[in-house]
């Protein structure tokens, strides 16, 4: 997927008939075009920024049954999803970590103990979830023992039950070179402005390259959006006086150092003020804390991070662990993620269910919006049957069973890291970065490895060494056009190592336009450092 590719991919874009066109490149799209072109169907899909710049990289990052949506009696929800589980990490075993979840119950809380177990149980039956993984209570002194500095008042215990966590950017890119490892071809930085139509009935799209400005006709038997927050919007291409089927909430993360907020266990817990659930999540060093849940007004494309918010979360830590006293100078980076709920009469965002719904325009364009990152590979089996029907086709869904392109295809990720550590220590490679290197790009890893051996003499600086490696395979592999592509999709370095990320930023800049220069890609000013103030991570506070 190296960008000399990219002229090529423009010029089939241009001269053939797809059998299907996805826009859209967050996890929904990624999961169909996997679905379709393993399927044997012509794929393509074009995102008009990065691939999962949008929803699908604001998530809670959580591989979950959700157990809160057994409140709204979501049991299908749950247990769907739930099942999912198990198929995304034996898929993609080097994205996907499991959790113990510890999930405290107060004397005043919303949940007592007796309840808290019934839940439980019914969404690990739901979840088909297997013995060894089944969910224990624990007493007070346990639960303090794991997480000390929990508040203590009114603490009566907790239960531990299994959770599961991956890098949503991640797990949508491994989605996407998937699929192009199955021969869809998909481009970013190409946004869809107009469906066009053939005697009444959508024909495919017409394409702006963001990087180049120049317009492309894309032709395809079958389009699908699958535009998030968006779809209204490309819904209102097609029929302008559509109405809008989106409820768009807004929900925010914060990050801290763990030495500021020693959380050394996600925890599930309520405010204590509003009794709303939220997590703290420790991951890379960092512990992320979220989310809200509110309506949303800000420009899909801009989500603000709200004072409002910032607080409410504030507010949160500092009563689940009273003697910290976090302020908003301890915040270290954050992300905005809107989610594109399907609108129900006069419900609240926390009301509504993550159900997906797919919406049929008279055109035949077909829409999918709501669901979850989790369920993604059960919405694309979805679309690409109605696809399939539509086509006069007979084939069946493979998803379940195709492993990720970047797999290391062994079930010892331990011993994989172990044997790629000896080698890599000669080019300053330490254990961490291995495991951040596997646990990012699988077996891509070797390569970033041998590129390293390469540029010893280029970079005799280990750390520039380092990251130059990683800028060449995320440039070459990984579709990476832009600053932000590489620090905050790729390597998520911005959020969770967000100094290392501001002390490397003119030198990643550098090796990507060189890299860049020395490709055909044509590079519209504006597209190279950060997209926006939000995803800067920080407000100016
Ligand atoms: P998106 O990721 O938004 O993708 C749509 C894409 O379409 C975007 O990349 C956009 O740029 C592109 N696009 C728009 N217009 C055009 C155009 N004209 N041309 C081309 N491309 C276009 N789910 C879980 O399972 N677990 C969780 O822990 C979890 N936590 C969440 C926390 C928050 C705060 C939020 C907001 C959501 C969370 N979710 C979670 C839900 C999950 O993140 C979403 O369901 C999922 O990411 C939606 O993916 P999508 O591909 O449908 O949308």
């Amino acid at each position: 997927m190296n960008h000399p590719q990219r002229e090529k991919q423009k010029q089939n874009l241009k001269s053939q008939i797809y059998d299907l066109l996805v826009i859209g490149g967050g996890v929904t799209g990624a999961g169909i075009a996997l679905d379709a072109a393993s399927r044997g169907l012509k794929v393509a899909l074009v995102e008009k920024y990065d691939f999962a710049s949008g929803t699908s990289s604001k998530s809670t990052k959580l591989i979950h049954g959700g157990l809160r949506y057994l409140k709204q009696f979501d049991f299908k929800l749950v247990a769907d999803v739930g099942k999912e589980r198990r198929i995304v990490k034996r898929n993609a075993p080097h994205l996907v970590r499991k959790l113990q979840m510890l999930l405290p119950v107060y004397k005043t809380g919303s949940l007592s103990g007796f309840s808290l177990k019934i839940a439980l149980f019914l969404y690990e039956k739901l979840a088909g979830v297997k013995g060894g993984e089944r969910f224990s209570m624990l007493n007070r002194k346990q639960v303090l023992q794991i997480q000390p500095g929990l508040n203590p008042e009114g603490l009566q215990g907790a239960a531990l039950y299994s959770e599961y966590q991956a890098d949503d950017s991640r797990l949508t890119i491994g989605l996407i070179k998937t699929a192009v490892a199955y021969g869809a071809e998909c481009l970013n930085y190409c946004k869809a402005i107009q469906i066009t139509e053939k005697k009444g009935k959508a024909s495919g799209a017409i394409v702006e390259d963001l990087l180049s400005g120049e317009s492309i006709e894309i032709k395809s038997k079958v389009v699908v959006a699958a535009a998030g927050p968006w779809t209204d919007e490309i819904r209102k291409m097609e029929s302008s006086d559509s109405e809008n089927k989106l409820l768009l909430s807004k929900g925010i993360h914060l990050v801290f150092s763990q030495e500021k907020l020693p959380v050394s266990n996600p925890v599930y817990t309520d405010d204590r003020e509003k009794q709303r659930m939220y997590f703290l999540i420790p991951n890379r060093g960092k512990v992320y804390v979220g989310t809200t849940d509110t309506l949303s007004s800000d420009a899909i494309d801009n989500p603000i991070l709200e004072y409002k918010d910032i607080d409410y979360l504030l507010d949160a830590v500092n009563n689940t662990f009273p003697n910290i006293r976090l302020t908003s100078n301890d915040i270290e980076s954050s992300w905005v993620g809107i989610r594109p709920l399907i609108r129900k009469g006069n419900k609240g965002p926390s009301e509504i269910s993550r159900k997906d719904e797919i919406i049929h325009s008279d055109s035949g364009l077909l829409s999918i919006a709501g669901g979850k990152l989790t369920g993604y590979r059960i919405m694309a089996k979805k679309v690409t049957n109605l696809v399939i029907k539509r086509l006069g086709m007979k084939t069946t869904c493979k998803t379940k069973w195709i492993q990720f392109a970047d797999n290391p295809e062994t079930d010892d990720l331990e011993k994989y890291i172990a044997l790629r550590k000896g080698e890599a220590s000669q080019v300053g490679f330490d254990f961490i970065d291995i495991k951040r290197l596997v646990e990012t790009y699988g077996k891509g890893c070797e390569w970033i490895i041998n590129c390293a051996f390469e540029l010893y003499h280029k970079y005799p600086n280990s750390e520039q060494l380092k990251i130059a490696a990683e800028c060449h395979y995320a440039v070459k592999f990984e579709f990476v056009c832009s600053v932000s592509d590489f620090l905050i999709r790729r390597t998520g370095h911005l959020y969770y190592n967000h100094n290392y990320a501001i002390a490397h930023l003119d030198f990643v800049a550098d090796v990507i336009q060189e890299l860049l220069n020395q490709s055909d890609i044509e590079r519209k000013e504006g597209v190279g450092y950060f997209e926006s103030a939000s995803q800067q991570a920080l407000p100016s506070l």
